[in-house]
């Protein structure tokens, strides 16, 4: 039911309103305890290069292990972070911590970041990329930062400016699930993208349908023709990743070559293949 308080402005006593809100600034007051007290992991999905399929990058996936809830994963808590606007310190963090993480790996490995739109409008992003490659002491060469092409919808000077800036700090520039939303072609044109992450919903057709795998293969040509590189995401089978092989995608990630990983995973995978590249081959033992 409802009444009218002193004011004149109405209350909703024990509405089902009135829950949702108490529920949700519960869920809020978790989220920013849960960055006080740093409940959050990154974790990494390897990236793969077709040349011997190699492992030539990481992909940053933050978890959060809530302390009642069990491990979540971003869907269950960034939606909220990007209405309250805690990704922005939230992103913060994860670039940091990835950037402090990557600048161990070897010299050939590149860390993806992914970026919030609310990040991308936020005055602070420069200084705060800059600042967390020169703490870290990764080379800018060696981040990417991932960003989703429902973030530019807009032809918008300032996105230009900003992603400009970001360029000549020498890092790199993703466009995150390429194909989805409104996909429009003359982004790629418009602004300074090194990379493009072709949609693992397209992937996920291969090889049944026809279209999905007419839209996969034309991207892949059309990053070749722009000279940008492309990467194919949700990998799963391994006729998928011939498929892709095949038709020329040089990068791939996806749960047939490797779930995400915590970090101290990562570095036994880097290890065993290092070990592999070293290992004395048969020619040699006979
Ligand atoms: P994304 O950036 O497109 O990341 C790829 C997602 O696909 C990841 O889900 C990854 O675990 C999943 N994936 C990888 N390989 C496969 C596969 O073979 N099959 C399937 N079905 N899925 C696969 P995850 O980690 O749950 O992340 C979901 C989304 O949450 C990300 O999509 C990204 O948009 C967002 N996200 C994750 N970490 C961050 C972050 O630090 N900041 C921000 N702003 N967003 C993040
Ligand atoms: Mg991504
Ligand atoms: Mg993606
Ligand atoms: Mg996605």
């Amino acid at each position: 039911q409802a009444k009218a308080n002193g004011r004149g402005t109405w209350c909703f006593y024990g509405s089902e309103m009135d829950k949702r809100l108490h529920e949700r600034r519960r869920q809020e007051d978790d989220l920013r305890l849960a960055l006080a007290e740093q409940q959050f992991e990154v974790y990494y999905q390897p990236r793969y290069f077709s040349e011997g399929m190699r492992v030539n990058g990481a992909e940053a996936l933050i978890r959060w292990h809530h302390p009642t809830r069990g491990l979540l994963l971003p869907e269950q808590f960034v939606p909220l972070a990007e209405e309250t606007g805690l990704i922005v310190p939230l992103g913060e963090w994860v670039l940091r911590q990835a950037c402090l993480e990557a600048a161990n790996w070897h010299a050939a490995t590149v860390v993806s970041v992914n970026l919030s739109p609310l990040q991308l409008r936020n005055a602070e992003l420069f200084e705060v990329i800059r600042s967390a490659l020169l703490d870290s002491g990764l080379p800018a060469a060696r981040l990417e930062l991932e960003i989703t092409e429902s973030a530019l919808l807009e032809e918008n000077q300032s996105t230009l400016d900003v992603l400009n800036r970001l360029k000549t700090l020498g890092l790199r520039l993703a466009m995150d699930d390429f194909g989805t939303g409104y996909s429009s072609l003359s982004n790629l044109r418009l602004y300074p993208f090194d990379v493009i992450k072709i949609d693992g919903s397209f992937v996920a057709g291969m090889p049944h349908s026809v279209e999905d795998h007419s839209i996969v293969k034309a991207l892949i040509d059309l990053g070749r023709g722009l000279r940008i590189r492309v990467t194919a995401e949700g990998v799963e089978t391994s006729e998928q990743m011939d498929l892709l092989l095949a038709d020329g995608c040089r990068e791939m990630q996806g749960f047939h070559m490797s779930r995400p990983l915590r970090v101290e995973e990562l570095h036994q995978l880097f290890e065993r293949s290092r070990l592999q590249e070293t290992a004395p081959s048969d020619a040699n033992l006979t």
